[in-house]
């Protein structure tokens, strides 16, 4: 792939960065600033996302008959580049990365029409309901039960770590709707209208980082109709893999990760080195620098041939591979970070950390991040699926090939 760019394509770039650097909100940009998560401040990320939305390039990975913006590979990067330059707010993956691209590949013309359009302009958004107190790696073993009643189905049981629940309008989940047999045989996928149905209660979780990012959700004797069924009962295990193939591999996350080593080659260069001079020109910090800047440009050359379309990607373990370069990653750099930061790093600032808050961080806003962002990057090598499981995924693929 080249990586000098044509007249036409740094001409794309320019007017990408013209954007980025005219309609974001003041808010908007103190939201991207603060986003110490793979998920963005809810209300100004869904702000940005309807101007996106506005300006045609909310979904760039979609097909253009649904709303995709028909870029090429590079204008795909040159515009994932941009946007993280520019410290803007990731738009949240559940919709546009996941049930999205689900309905689009394989779901009903009549679901297409009623979700998509509300997907796309940001107006819905979607929690991922899988895991349940006892399954999570063995997702397979789930019990949240729904039983056929009329046209409806009655759903009982619990769902946890759901990310963003209470902010949630809807929600895709996995309930099991048969015990006999296989136990990846009796489960069935479904989509809900509402998070407010009679029965249903999401009560958030606070993470390490102080912020309530996960839910769980009980459901008692909820009513759902059976409408909102993707593919055949009882076939959902086909359908939630074929979904977690966009959750694993369907982002690039390379840009971000170059922002934060810049962001902390920056802030290096301000902060005294014990042994004399700036952190940054410290060796063993450069060293660190460097080894993690090596790897970020491998997975940024993963990442374009994923976006490309290249044979290697249609192999079953890339999602798996993808996933646990992009998250290791993440946690090495946010490491790095916090080295940056010291103890500067250590106050837990959480009002000053709110978008909009008119709490003065205690030292840079740099320092006011990292720590978040290293607390709450703990999580991104179990979720999605853990790296020991992703390892696993990649070993059985390998042996079959
Ligand atoms: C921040 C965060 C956000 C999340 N968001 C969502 C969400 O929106 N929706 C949703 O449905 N779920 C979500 N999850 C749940 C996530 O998918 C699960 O946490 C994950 O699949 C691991 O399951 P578990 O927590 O039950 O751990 P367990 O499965 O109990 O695993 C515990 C440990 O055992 C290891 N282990 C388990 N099985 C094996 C094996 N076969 N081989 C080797 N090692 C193994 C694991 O790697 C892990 O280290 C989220 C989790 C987190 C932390």
């Amino acid at each position: 792939m080249n990586v000098e760019f044509s007249p036409e394509l740094e001409a794309f770039r320019a007017e990408v960065a013209e954007f980025f650097a005219t309609a974001p909100t003041p808010a908007i940009r103190e939201a991207g600033r603060k986003t110490t998560s793979v998920f963005a401040p809810f209300k100004e990320c869904m702000e940005w996302h309807n101007i996106l939305y506005q300006k045609g390039w909310a979904a760039p990975h979609w097909p253009v008959e649904h709303g995709g913006t028909g870029w090429s590979t590079e204008q795909r990067f040159i515009f994932a580049e941009e946007y993280r330059k520019a410290d803007l707010p990731p738009l949240l993956p559940q919709s546009l990365g996941m049930v999205g691209p689900l309905l689009i590949d394989i779901g009903t013309e009549e679901q297409k029409a009623k979700y998509l359009p509300g997907i796309l302009k940001g107006e819905d958004f979607w929690a991922q309901g899988y895991s349940e107190p006892n399954s999570g790696s063995d997702l397979a073993s789930l019990q949240c039960r729904a039983v056929a009643d009329g046209d409806d189905y009655i759903i009982n049981g619990s769902k946890i770590w759901t990310t963003y629940a209470h902010h949630a309008n809807r929600m895709f989940m996995l309930v099991r709707t048969n015990s006999e047999g296989k136990k990846q045989q009796g489960i069935t996928f479904l989509l809900l209208d509402r998070m407010d149905y009679p029965g249903m209660e999401v009560r958030p979780i606070y993470g390490l980082d102080g912020s309530p990012e996960q839910c769980e959700v009980f459901f008692e004797d909820v009513r759902v109709p059976q409408s909102g069924r993707v593919g055949e009962e009882n076939d959902g295990w086909t359908v939630a893999k074929h979904l977690l193939k966009h959750e694993r591999g369907g982002s690039a996350a390379s840009p971000t990760l170059t922002r934060y080593v810049e962001r902390a080659r920056a802030a290096a260069s301000e902060t005294p080195s014990p042994f004399g001079g700036v952190l940054a020109d410290d060796p063993v910090f450069q060293c660190d620098m460097g080894e993690l800047e090596a790897d970020i440009a491998s997975l940024s050359h993963l990442e374009k041939l994923a976006i490309s379309g290249h044979p290697i990607a249609k192999d079953p373990a890339f999602p798996s591979l993808n996933k646990t370069i992009n998250s290791e990653l993440t946690q090495r750099a946010s490491v790095l970070m916090t080295k940056v930061s010291g103890v500067s790093g250590l106050a837990r600032q959480l009002e000053a950390l709110r978008v909009g808050s008119n709490v003065e961080p205690q030292g840079s806003e740099f320092d006011l991040i990292s720590m978040p962002l290293y607390l709450n990057s703990r999580a991104t090598t179990i979720y999605a699926g853990s790296n020991e499981v992703q390892r696993d995924l990649i070993a059985r693929s390998l042996a079959a090939s």
